[in-house]
């Protein structure tokens, strides 16, 4: 870990929804590199979000850090089980952080599903599913999270949309609408909370190797792409780790494309 990032943010704690893998991980490993403390929250795969803690605390240590309280201590990390879907567990899970540590500087939204389908052959469940997860999870996390950095006057809160939202892809009308409703909700908070130095950005991810592209075409879609390749897990969580540094404190409302040109 750098030592001048540990300076600036080993006050900072973080929550990262849907950490245990793909873009999450990557994200929770980054953000745990400047010297954040981070929540590691996953819904199902509890080995996955133990490797990303295992990882964390392979490069920064145990035994660093500031918040060495009652038995939740494990380093400079955590894991989180709870559903982003369910508002009682959401709501438990920033309770529980704001009582360990009084706050929460950082949130990164950023589970999420698909569940491709024509729309006339979409059932009901595959468009509530999607929705609940990627849209009213975000409501679900975001609205108590919020209420703290208000009252800190101060926070991050980066939501992980998509290029598909931005263009609209056949097949995914579910999956589009939850991400362009996500980058509404991203403008309009931005516009409520910005004056309490708090910023709320989005990053719009094109096609990144991970399992939700898993079953892709990836060989002929890298064809439409003008990088020529799909993205990595890493370079979306450049883009995070951007906006939720000092640095960003005067990008609010933003959709920030990861996108190798696509759009
Ligand atoms: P993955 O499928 O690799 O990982 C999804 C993660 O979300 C898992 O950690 C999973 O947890 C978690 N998750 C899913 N549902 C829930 C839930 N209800 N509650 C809590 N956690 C949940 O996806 P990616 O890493 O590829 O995607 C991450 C984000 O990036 C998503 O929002 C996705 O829409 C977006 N994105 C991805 C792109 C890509 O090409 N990969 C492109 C554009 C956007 P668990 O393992 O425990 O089930």
């Amino acid at each position: 870990m750098k030592n001048e990032y540990l300076a600036t943010y080993s006050d900072q704690v973080a929550l990262v929804t849907g950490a245990g893998r793909g873009i999450g991980r990557a994200v929770a490993l980054a953000l745990a590199a400047t010297g954040r403390y981070v929540y590691i929250n996953y819904r199902t795969n509890e080995a996955a979000a133990k490797k990303t803690l295992e990882d964390i605390q392979a490069v920064c240590g145990k035994d660093q850090g500031n918040w060495q309280v009652g038995t939740g201590w494990q380093g400079r990390a955590e894991l989180l089980c709870f559903d982003v879907s369910d508002q009682a567990q959401c709501e438990d899970a920033i309770k529980t952080i704001i009582q360990r540590h009084g706050k929460i500087d950082i949130l990164v939204n950023n589970a999420g599903i698909k569940d491709d389908k024509l729309m006339v052959m979409m059932k009901k469940n595959s468009w509530e599913s999607v929705i609940n997860t990627n849209l009213t999870g975000f409501y679900n996390v975001t609205r108590l999270a919020v209420k703290n950095m208000i009252k800190n006057r101060s926070g991050r809160v980066v939501n992980i949309t998509s290029a598909s939202g931005q263009i609209g892809v056949a097949g995914q009308v579910n999956y589009c609408a939850s991400k362009a409703g996500l980058v509404g909700a991203t403008k309009a908070l931005a516009k409520e909370v910005a004056s309490r130095d708090i910023t709320v950005n989005a990053v719009a991810p094109g096609f990144i190797e991970t399992d939700m592209v898993d079953g892709l075409a990836l060989d002929d879609i890298v064809n439409s792409i003008p990088s020529k390749r799909v993205g990595k897990p890493e370079e979306v969580a450049a883009a995070v780790v951007f906006l939720c540094s000092g640095e960003a404190s005067y990008i609010t409302g933003q959709v920030l494309g990861v996108n190798g040109g696509i759009c």
